[in-house]
């Protein structure tokens, strides 16, 4: 077994650690897939996909990283771990995506459920569109077309 790792005051353990940094150092959702097919995971000996939904799955439970599910994909969370709800802007142009807290609007859609009678576990916004360096290049070829 791999020895635990003192992380951002988490106890993580190397595989843990290893995925968690190929999340932060990306600038898009990885899948599990994804994740797997990067030189430095290999590299720290990382190879079977089991091994990392099991990481992944380790650091969802710790609030690290979230899971983007129209996309089946992973985020590192820059301010976990947190209870509110997260919403997610999801560029269909260049595959960025940004979290949004949902405060607010957890308490209105899960009223909306308890009003029907039923009992929410999790609320899970994912909104597709354009971020803002795309949106402003489409303005800028609409503008020149
Ligand atoms: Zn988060
Ligand atoms: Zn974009």
């Amino acid at each position: 077994m791999a020895e635990p790792t003192a992380n951002e005051g988490q106890s993580l353990t190397r595989n843990q650690g290893a995925v968690l940094s190929a999340l932060k150092g990306a600038d898009k959702p990885l899948t599990a897939y994804d994740i797997l097919g990067l030189p430095k995971i290999r590299k720290a000996g990382l190879k079977a996909p089991l091994t990392i939904y099991r990481a992944l799955d380790k650091l969802m439970d710790q609030g690290l990283v979230h899971r983007i599910e129209s996309l089946n994909a992973f985020v590192h969370c820059d301010h976990g771990p947190h209870d509110h709800a997260t919403g997610f802007l999801i560029c269909s142009d260049c595959g960025r995506t940004l979290e949004v807290h949902l405060d607010d609007c957890e308490d209105h859609l899960a009223g909306r459920a308890r009003e029907q009678g039923f009992a929410v576990d999790a609320v899970k916004v994912e909104m597709t569109g354009r971020c803002p360096d795309c949106a402003a290049a489409e303005a800028a070829r609409s503008r020149t077309s």
